[in-house]
């Protein structure tokens, strides 16, 4: 297992592709999620898309 600091995708949907992500963000916001975010996995081993919450704004 390769460690990786920051978001990690353990326990987290893979999406091959952005328009598979977005589309799974969609879903959540439609179940009631707010505050999420599509991003490209950093870990290379994955190299695939997740849905994650946003970081909270400083204001
Ligand atoms: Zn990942």
């Amino acid at each position: 297992m390769i460690r990786t600091k920051g978001r990690a995708c353990t326990g987290k949907r893979r999406h091959d592709t952005w328009e598979q992500a977005e589309d799974h963000r969609q879903r959540l916001i439609a179940k009631g999620g707010v505050r999420l975010t599509a991003y490209q996995c950093r870990n290379r081993a994955c190299h695939g898309w997740h849905v994650g919450h946003l970081p909270k704004p400083r204001t």
